[in-house]
């Protein structure tokens, strides 16, 4: 619709102030502006571009406009342009384009682009309505932004000004121009005093605080009244000629009185005042409710005396230069444990202490919400204690296994549940283990379990519980009942079994042995008769034999007899081991010993294979009690041995006394035996293989030595090897010189010390 010039602009002022009062977004604004500017002038597009509002870039020729701050009017779009945005119009059908500023006093804000379909559209008729139109709507645009910031800084300062945070406004010279009621009451100053000044004559604002608070940062500041109060400052640059601070006071005390004053109404903080020996000389009115003893009790309590914190006198005395913080326990000595928060400020004449109850509480509560009800679901008892090893409570398993109420238990020391030292120590040790590691286990401790004797023998394992600050707040001990019924009898029949196999084995090791004996004697009948029917033969008893058949004759005689030797051996291991040989105990005198018909033959052996052979017995060598016949066959062996293991040199055989011993070395200068096989050659059957052995030497059992051993054993003693390979060994008897009984004490321990066992 088109409409006379003078009418149209009419229509246009009065609709664009109603419009401005509508208070709408300015983006909005901008939209309903377009509209009608659409309506009244006939057009087919109207769009505005306000900087500041994100609309897209300027078009070129928009931004022509803008430099120029003047219109341009294009009433014949076509193809060919130098600016590519009026061809693009032309190219979307439009003939007549109108681009105007937006100017507010001299400042383009904007464009206002206005596009027509008809050719000639914007002639001299209406440019000046237009132009006027432009202006009209700049205006009112910019109003409307202002507007809104206002809005917004009304609203931010509305938030900002009821806070509990002293705060103001200053402007660039620093002076304040508003402030808000806590910042009044902060620095104890009305209106008239504070409004007004200049914010370096109420603090020590320097040029330094300056620059950090430009930078953002917070910085410490003092009343230049009174230099006690401080406060950190921060602040926020709103624009060119404004800036808002932010105080927080600094002043514990002010926090203190501040507290103190609503503490009347608290179930959780109190306020103590102590003296400097920590008694407590005044208490706020809420206190009783909060320690859980009357008021009037308090007074005169060492707080050092009822906080379970050995090192709380240190605490104490740190807090007259530097407040402290932190958890403490309280034992009030009726049964109650308080888990609580303490603030202590030095204050010249003693100390204000707050005592904070609410952490702990909704601690225990959370804890017992969550815990509990994840841990009742479980068959381990779960105990909560604190970082100072206090219950803070007992799962339903633990309350049900040992007896006693949840109520029972809280703020008990952890110890009283265990029934004896070493499992009080295991579970503290445990604590400290858990405390670095975040978790021990494999506890065995013993719990006392209520009105019963015998205490639960249970595996523990604990865990450590770090709250929200990373700070150790206890742990958590999950134990395990070690012995149940059912597990008990489990190990017992597993005990049962484990005994009727060791049985089995045992004589089945019992069955071994009567075999072998009956075996090796059933053995010893035939040899003896081939034996001696072979003699009968070789000796012509049953008719004249050639001198071949004798040589084989002495051949079988030997072999016999050798094959009796071992039976004989096989039957004295069997014989050792199955207990059934008596030591017939007689005064044995060694040098006497030494002339005995089996070592006169070792001696004529030796000097057959041109060895030497020495038999000595030291002076102080008394007769001693001791089974001759087995002594000999200890000494055959061992002597037998020697001389088949050495080519030159000689066989030494020194008797002397040692201590309460009697002693035997067997001395020679043979092949010697390896370390590796000194530990085994007293086992049965062991033979150690060497290469390049000679007939004799490769012969044996591998039964002579541990036949030694076991007699000498019998004697009470025991026998060790030394040697050297290629230097020849030593063989060493040891005898004790006491009677029997003491001798068989004697066995035991030298079997235990043994290396060859
Ligand atoms: P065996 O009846 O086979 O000789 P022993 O128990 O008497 O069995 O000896 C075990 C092994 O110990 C022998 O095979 C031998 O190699 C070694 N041995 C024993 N005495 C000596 C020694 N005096 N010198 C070197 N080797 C020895």
């Amino acid at each position: 619709m088109c409409m006379p010039g003078d009418l149209t602009l009419t229509k246009l002022l009065t609709d664009f102030s109603d419009m401005g009062k509508l208070g709408l977004p300015t983006e909005k604004l901008a939209d309903k502006f377009c509209d009608e500017m659409v309506d009244l002038f006939g057009l087919d597009k109207a769009s505005v571009k306000i900087s500041g509002l994100g609309r897209g870039n300027l078009l070129s020729v928009e931004e022509l406009a803008v430099n120029m701050n003047k219109h341009y009017i294009d009433n014949n779009l076509s193809g060919f342009s130098e600016f590519p945005d009026l061809v693009s119009f032309s190219n979307l059908g439009y003939k007549s384009c109108a681009i105007f500023p937006l100017d507010v006093g001299g400042k383009a804000i904007g464009t206002m682009t206005l596009l027509s379909q008809k050719g000639d559209k914007f002639k001299e008729d209406i440019l000046n309505s237009l132009a006027i139109a432009s202006t009209l709507f700049a205006y009112q645009i910019s109003n409307n932004m202002e507007r809104e910031k206002n809005l917004n800084l009304a609203k931010y300062f509305d938030a900002a000004f009821d806070s509990q945070i002293p705060q103001c406004l200053i402007d660039k010279d620093g002076t304040v121009v508003k402030a808000n009621k806590a910042m009044f009451l902060s620095l104890s100053m009305n209106a008239k005093e504070l409004i007004g000044r200049r914010i370096s004559e109420i603090f020590n604002i320097d040029g330094n605080i300056v620059r950090s608070m430009s930078l953002g940062l917070s910085a410490e500041i003092f009343m230049l009244s009174d230099s006690r109060k401080t406060f950190r400052i921060s602040q926020r640059v709103i624009n060119a000629n404004l800036s808002h601070l932010l105080l927080f006071e600094n002043t514990i005390t002010k926090q203190l009185e501040e507290r103190a004053k609503a503490l009347d109404y608290s179930r959780f903080e109190t306020l103590l005042m102590l003296d400097k020996e920590g008694v407590v000389t005044w208490v706020s009115a809420n206190s009783g409710s909060v320690m859980k003893i009357e008021k009037g009790n308090l007074i005169g309590i060492r707080l050092p005396d009822i906080v379970v914190d050995k090192h709380f006198i240190d605490v104490l005395k740190g807090a007259e230069k530097e407040p402290y913080y932190g958890s403490v326990i309280i034992d009030m000595g009726n049964g109650i444990v308080l888990y609580t928060k303490m603030m202590l400020i030095g204050t010249g004449s003693g100390y204000m202490c707050l005592v904070y109850n609410s952490l702990q509480e909704t601690y225990v509560n959370s804890i017992k919400d969550n815990l509990d009800r994840l841990v009742d679901l479980t068959s381990d008892m779960i105990i909560a204690v604190n970082e100072f090893g206090y219950v803070k409570s007992f799962n339903r398993k633990a309350e049900n296994m040992l007896g006693y109420s949840n109520d029972d238990v809280s703020g008990k020391a952890i110890s009283l549940f265990y029934s004896d030292q070493e499992s009080q120590d295991s579970i503290s040790k445990g604590m400290g283990v858990a405390r670095e590691n975040g978790i021990a286990t494999n506890i065995h401790a013993n719990m006392f379990v209520k009105d019963r004797k015998d205490p639960l023998p249970c595996e523990c394992s604990i865990e450590r519980v770090i709250d929200q600050d990373g700070n150790l707040s206890g742990y958590i001990i999950i134990s395990r009942e070690l012995g149940t019924s059912t597990e008990r009898n489990e190990l017992r029949m597993e005990l049962e079994k484990k005994t009727e196999e060791a049985e089995k084995l045992k004589s089945e090791s019992d069955l071994k042995t009567q075999f072998i004996y009956n075996i090796s004697h059933d053995l010893k009948t035939p040899i003896t008769n081939i034996k001696g029917f072979a003699s009968l033969l070789y000796r012509g008893d049953f008719g004249e034999v050639s001198d071949e058949q004798k040589s084989y004759l002495e051949i079988i005689i030997k072999e016999s007899e050798r094959f009796t030797g071992l039976v004989q051996q096989i039957l004295d291991v069997a014989k050792l081991e199955s207990g059934k040989i008596k030591l017939d105990l007689q005064d044995v005198d060694f040098v006497m010993l030494g002339n005995n018909p089996s070592i006169d033959s070792l001696a004529k052996a030796c000097e057959a294979k041109g060895l030497a052979f020495e038999w000595k017995v030291d002076g102080d060598v008394s007769t001693m009690k001791a089974d001759p016949n087995r002594l000999i066959q200890v000494f055959v062996n061992l002597i037998g041995n020697a001389i088949k293991f050495t080519e030159k040199g000689g066989i030494y055989v020194h008797i002397y006394k040692k201590g309460k011993k009697v002693c035997a070395d067997i001395r020679d200068t043979g092949i010697g035996i390896s370390k590796e096989d000194q530990k085994r050659l007293f086992r049965e059957f062991y033979q150690v293989h060497r290469k390049d052995l000679t007939m004799q030497q490769g012969s044996g059992t591998g039964l002579g030595l541990s036949i030694v051993k076991k007699i000498v054993n019998l004697h009470g003693g025991d026998v060790k090897v030394k040697s050297e390979p290629g230097e020849g060994s030593t063989f060493t008897v040891q005898l004790p010189l006491e009677g029997k009984k003491k001798q068989i004490r004697r066995q035991k321990t030298t079997n235990v010390a043994s290396p060859n066992q």
